[in-house]
């Protein structure tokens, strides 16, 4: 059986974080059930299930769980969106830092299409970062830190998706209207590895655009998606750029 460590509060457990090897864990649904050595488990300590806001970003605890999520107005739609795939069984106990630290397509997708940021801390401080470069290599999470927050904007209201691709890839995107001009455009992938795509570059090229503009810019935005998107899979990525086009159409693009 393993050794489980369960601290009270979010200090309690940096502080066994940097004194012990343990993996730290929130619900476990995503973590085998037999792992060698002992468990840091996170449920205990509260700070970890808040989800507050500062007028500009909601932050929402690691340990928030996608019935939560759901139930919580303040949430994006878009994250919503992705929170309601989660198979309802599982929603209790699933929360959106164990998804992201184990790649979930979906959640991986419509974090990156909202701009998200997430913050790590440490008993030495904190440090807070692009979604991206949380996710790059083998997560950007040292030894001594954990995932404490995830940043994403406090706005509602525009339109989005968020489409499984197969079990491991995704898409995600975001329009906003306003005043009859596209104001936030944003359109993310996820990869087979759980890295998420994105080229804000050709994104910024409608914003600003009219009904007639966007349209005119349709085509050349999906031969750029289809030349730039990463060698993979020929049927996945075919059915990854039939969800862009989907996606563009219903949002008068
Ligand atoms: C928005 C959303 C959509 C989802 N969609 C689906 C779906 O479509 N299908 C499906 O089957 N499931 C879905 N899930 C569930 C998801 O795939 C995971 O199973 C679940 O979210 C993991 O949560 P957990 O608390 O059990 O993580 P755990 O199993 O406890 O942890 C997972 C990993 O994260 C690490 N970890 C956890 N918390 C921290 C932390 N604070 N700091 C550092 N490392 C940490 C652990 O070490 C482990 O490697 C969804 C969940 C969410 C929130």
């Amino acid at each position: 059986m393993d050794k489980m460590l369960r601290p009270a509060s979010l200090k309690q457990a940096m502080s066994l974080r940097r004194s012990t090897a343990a993996l730290p864990v929130m619900f476990r649904s995503a973590t085998p059930a037999y792992t060698e050595g002992s468990l840091l488990d996170l449920s205990g300590c509260e700070e970890f299930s808040r989800m507050d806001t500062d007028g500009v970003l909601l932050h929402i605890g690691a340990g928030v769980t996608a019935s939560e999520l759901l139930r919580d107005k303040r949430v994006p739609e878009l994250l919503r969106a992705a929170a309601e795939q989660c198979p309802a069984d599982k929603r209790d106990r699933a929360s959106l830092g164990g998804a992201l630290c184990a790649r979930n397509a979906l959640t991986v997708a419509a974090l990156s299409a909202l701009d998200t940021r997430v913050t790590v801390a440490s008993e030495t401080g904190r440090r807070t970062m692009k979604l991206r470069r949380f996710l790059r290599g083998n997560l950007s999470v040292a030894k001594d830190e954990l995932l404490c927050e995830i940043l994403v904007p406090d706005r509602r209201g525009g339109s989005g998706v968020c489409e499984r691709c197969g079990e491991d890839m995704a898409f995600s995107g975001f329009v906003r209207w306003e005043h009859r001009r596209i104001s936030e455009l944003r359109l993310a992938f996820c990869g087979p590895e759980g890295e998420p795509i994105r080229f804000v570059e050709f994104e910024a090229e409608l914003i600003g655009a009219t009904v007639k503009d966007a349209k005119l810019l349709r085509d050349p935005l999906l031969a750029a998606y289809e030349r730039y998107l990463p060698d993979w899979e020929a049927q996945r990525r075919t059915t990854l750029l039939l969800q862009l086009g989907s996606f563009l159409l219903d949002n008068n693009i």
